[in-house]
């Protein structure tokens, strides 16, 4: 008897699992903690202050969410508060960054691994970043915050501050927005983990992200003639809560960066009260240039936008400015960002009688060896090395000149401009032209 009931009971259990579709739990969605409405992508400890006042407006009065990545902890520099420097510099700088963002409410900051790196080629912070580890960090850290916007330093070579590692945190933005939504970018980061709840687990288990926006910052010293290349903040309007304007705010923010603080009280008031400017990078949800940051943004997500991705140059013989200045040629059209070439003319500064790295390069996409003459205009009282004129460029290659230009120290805050004209068999390669600001420069060139 007992025997039958349990075989009775057993076949009906064996019916019920067939006939009774069974619910699976709900997929665990990312977590929430960390989704952002604004990233910021810094350089360096104490970038974040030229955003400050803005930020700080829209945490306390519209409760927006932002985290803030900084590609390097800030280990070079000076130190305006005591003897600490290199790694000890950069443990101090680190927490000094933590307790500013946390005075106008930011609690989340991610530093990476990138050495600071003073000078004014991207390439050397891309270099001594590792470009491929960083760009992995910060997408990662967008699949993570999932912003809407993008706030970092335009991809650029500018007259002014002219920082390689604000350069090559704004590289870093503008690749990993293009990238955090595709499944080929770093895919271990989105494979789904085969038991979270597990040890020793492969598999990240992110979401692919599209961000909408992005929109630079920048240390050019004519950073207020772009005027209309993107929103501008003022920065006087008052912080409800503290009773001050944000500029005040931003100025109490700095105040944490004690190992920074060499500004003069007169030189903090001028630069916190200047409006906070942006350029316009990119935008996936219409509007213009000039619109309001969020403009267009609502909570729902956006699939991945394709970027137009790198394209060859026309074949040919061609000549035109190498280095950082080549990389940008190249780098804005592939991310969309064709009008940031259309801001300014190529530009470079120069101490009054100090050289000057003019990199040239010579593109040669024809089936043979041609021989190119180079011609050059300088000011007066220029020079360059190497003095030679011509210059074997191989079939399907290129010839990268290094010239050393030696400006004169008689022109001391005047614009010069400098050119080269190449040609080769009687046809015309172009022209090449720079303009100099010639002025005291802080940073290595
Ligand atoms: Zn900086």
């Amino acid at each position: 008897m007992k025997l039958h009931v349990c075989l009775l009971l057993a076949m009906l259990i064996v019916v019920g699992s067939h006939s009774q579709a069974q619910q699976a739990p709900p997929y665990p969605p990312p977590d929430d903690r960390y989704k952002v409405d604004i990233l910021e992508v810094n350089g360096h400890p104490d970038d974040d202050i030229q955003f400050a006042a803005y930020v700080a407006k829209l945490v306390e009065q519209q409760h927006k969410k932002v985290a803030v990545i900084y590609a390097t902890r800030g280990n070079s520099g000076g130190n305006a508060a005591g003897p600490e420097q290199s790694k000890a510099l950069a443990d101090m700088r680190e927490m000094e960054a933590r307790h500013s963002l946390a005075s106008y409410g930011i609690t989340h900051a991610w530093f990476l691994h990138g050495s600071d790196t003073p000078g004014a080629d991207v390439l050397h912070s891309l270099e001594a970043w590792g470009h491929g580890q960083a760009l992995e960090e910060v997408v990662r850290l967008v699949r993570i915050t999932r912003p809407e916007v993008i706030l970092t330093w335009m991809p650029n070579y500018v007259v002014g501050e002219n920082h390689e590692d604000h350069q090559g945190a704004g590289v870093l933005a503008t690749e990993a927005f293009d990238l955090a939504a595709n499944p080929l970018a770093f895919p271990e980061q989105l494979e789904a983990p085969r038991n979270r709840l597990s040890i020793s687990n492969y598999g990240e288990g992110l979401r692919p992200w599209q961000p909408k926006k992005i929109y630079y910052g920048s240390d050019a010293i004519h950073f207020e003639f772009f005027k209309g290349n993107g929103p501008e903040y003022a920065t006087s309007n008052p912080s409800p809560g503290r009773k001050e304007p944000y500029s005040r705010v931003a100025a109490e923010a700095w105040g944490y960066y004690k190992t920074q603080n060499d500004f003069s009280d007169a030189q903090l008031k001028e630069f916190s009260e200047m409006p906070v400017r942006f350029i316009f990078g990119k935008s996936l949800v219409g509007g213009n240039a000039a619109s309001d940051i969020f403009d267009g943004i609502t909570s729902t997500p956006i699939p991945y936008s394709r970027p137009r991705g790198y394209e060859p140059p026309a074949s040919g013989l061609a000549i035109e400015l190498g280095g950082p200045w080549a990389f940008y040629h190249t780098f804005w059209p592939a991310h969309g960002l064709e009008h940031l070439a259309k801001l300014f003319s190529p530009e470079a500064q120069v101490t009054p009688g100090e050289s000057l790295w003019v990199p040239l390069i010579i593109r040669n996409d024809t089936d043979s060896e041609k021989q190119v003459t180079l011609h050059s205009t300088l000011p007066a009282g220029w020079s360059q090395n190497p003095q030679a004129t011509v210059y074997p460029v191989a079939a399907h290659d290129s010839y990268a000149i290094q010239l050393t230009i030696n400006s004169s120290a008689t022109q001391k805050g005047t614009w010069q401009t400098l050119t080269w004209n190449a040609d080769s068999g009687g046809q015309n390669l172009g022209t090449v032209t720079l303009r100099v600001d010639v002025v005291s420069n802080g940073l290595p060139q």
